[in-house]
């Protein structure tokens, strides 16, 4: 690649703080929520206009969807909160035993979230570098309207998904080749749905996470699903769309206005969400899918002849990229065989999707998630959140789903902050301490 040399210059410091938490997805949102209710001064910073990562850009409001059965063990914290939340504002809809969010509505939620606990926000800003003097992290780098601006911090929080600054910060790290990695996927919203009529197909053909392209198990059969197929393989036999594209819908809300503001159909292999040109290929590939996609929808599905296209997602959704080296790095046995640990920030149902393996935790099964895991290796003022955080393949089928997201979320910032009161590193911080601030704030330790 051809190179040019950029000049030295002097940049303005724009802030200071003690816990800066870089992206607000539900990793990063729950982490500063943690941090600053500890009494610490937090600061967050997101790339695009609004604060909750995937679920306000990609219109995912399927927090908890994995609570079918009465016998799941749940996580507890800011994801059960977020959820309340919302049934009080009235902006979510309750199916079987979860609430899905209003996606709209959270970006609101979030602002109003983010201003009570006293965090200062800073949207439309992207991190581009770290400051370091030698093992410690000082700051950030970032990109604005502003101008090129760093911010300096006590402790950082990486939870940009990518683990961008832990890469900056040359932190071990591991990034699978692209064809090995997860789907991406641009999801749309329709309305003009004859809900009725919808309802009625979909429950004379019956779907569960059995008919997943996934190895999974007896129970799973059992467990009705919204998964739409048939639509979509009726465009391609009539040789409307290509047969060689991935077009499956996992669909979340709906609503009395005729909306489904989520079709989860479109899934692109083969794409690095590091690479800028394979993120541009990827949006514009997407739309034109969505675009095949809503047309097959309205000839081959009932309830769906009047529909149109409201939505496209304001980003490509991303389900895996880099991922940290950590203290720990959660393992496949650990998820599956209820693994325990002294260093417990939280736990999480034996819930696994993606990676060619569906397990619904109708089984009253969890695993707890260790400290080790949010801790990056070399740097100690600074943590991981949500998907990036240590582990192998499999267990990221777990670890990235949202509720768990906010599990590292919520421990992270609970850590961070009581490492800055109490003087320490990260790594050295009393987590029977951070166990005893996280048990208060309604998250189950053990
Ligand atoms: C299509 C799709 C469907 C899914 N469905 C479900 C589901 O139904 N249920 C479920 O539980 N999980 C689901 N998941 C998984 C889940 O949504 C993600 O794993 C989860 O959102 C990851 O959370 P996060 O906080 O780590 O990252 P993200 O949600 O990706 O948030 C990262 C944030 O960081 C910001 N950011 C990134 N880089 C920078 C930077 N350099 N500077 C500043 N800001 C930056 C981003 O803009 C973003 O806001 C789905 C994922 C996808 C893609």
């Amino acid at each position: 690649m051809k190179h040019i040399e950029e000049p030295a210059k002097k940049i303005p410091v724009m802030a200071e703080t003690d816990v800066l938490v870089i992206g607000s997805g539900p990793g990063g949102l729950s982490a500063a929520l943690a941090s600053a209710r500890q009494g610490v001064d937090t600061m967050i910073v997101e790339r695009y206009g609004c604060f909750g990562g995937v679920i306000t850009q990609s219109m995912i409001g399927t927090l908890a969807w994995y609570r079918s059965s009465i016998e799941t063990v749940d996580a507890g914290g800011i994801g059960v909160e977020w959820e309340q939340r919302a049934k009080e504002m009235g902006a979510s809809t309750s199916i079987f035993l979860y609430e899905v969010l209003d996606t709209e509505v959270f970006k609101f939620i979030a602002d109003q979230m983010v201003q009570e606990a006293g965090i200062v926000p800073i949207l439309h800003c992207q991190i581009v570098d770290v400051i370091m003097d030698g093992d410690t992290i000082k700051g950030v780098i970032t990109e604005s309207k502003s101008g090129r601006r760093a911010i300096l911090a006590k402790r950082v929080i990486d939870a940009t998904g990518d683990a961008d600054v832990a890469f900056y910060a040359g932190v071990p790290y591991r990034l699978d080749p692209k064809e090995n990695l997860e789907s991406v996927s641009v999801n749309f919203g329709c309305s003009g749905v004859d809900m009725d009529t919808f309802l009625n197909y979909t429950l004379s053909n019956p779907s569960s996470v059995s008919d997943w392209n996934a190895e999974t198990g007896e129970k799973e059969e059992a467990e009705f699903n919204t998964y739409l197929v048939e639509p979509f393989n009726k465009a391609k036999e009539a040789g409307e769309i290509p047969k060689d594209i991935r077009l499956e819908s996992y669909w979340g809300n709906f609503t009395d206005a005729g909306e489904i503001t989520n079709m989860n159909a479109i899934h692109m292999p083969n794409i690095d969400p590091t690479d800028v040109w394979d993120l541009t290929k990827a949006e514009m590939d997407g739309r034109q899918q969505v675009m095949w996609a809503v047309e097959a929808l309205k000839k081959y599905t009932p309830g769906f002849e009047k529909a149109r296209l409201r939505t496209i997602g304001a980003s490509l959704g991303v389900r895996e990229s880099r991922k940290i080296i950590g203290e720990y790095n959660l393992t496949k046995q650990d998820v599956l065989n209820e693994a325990r640990f002294d260093d417990s920030i939280g736990i999480f149902p034996e819930f696994l999707d993606g990676h060619n393996i569906a397990i619904m935790p109708s089984t009253g099964r969890y695993f707890h998630v260790p400290y080790g895991v949010v801790l990056p290796q070399k740097i100690e003022n600074l943590l991981v959140a949500g998907r990036a955080v240590a582990g192998d393949k499999t267990s990221h089928a777990a670890i990235r789903q949202m509720m768990c997201c906010v599990v590292t979320g919520q421990g992270a910032g609970t850590a961070a902050a009581l490492s800055v009161k109490d003087n320490v590193t990260c790594k050295q911080v009393n987590i029977s301490n951070v166990q005893k601030a996280l048990e208060k704030a309604g998250v189950r330790i053990k």
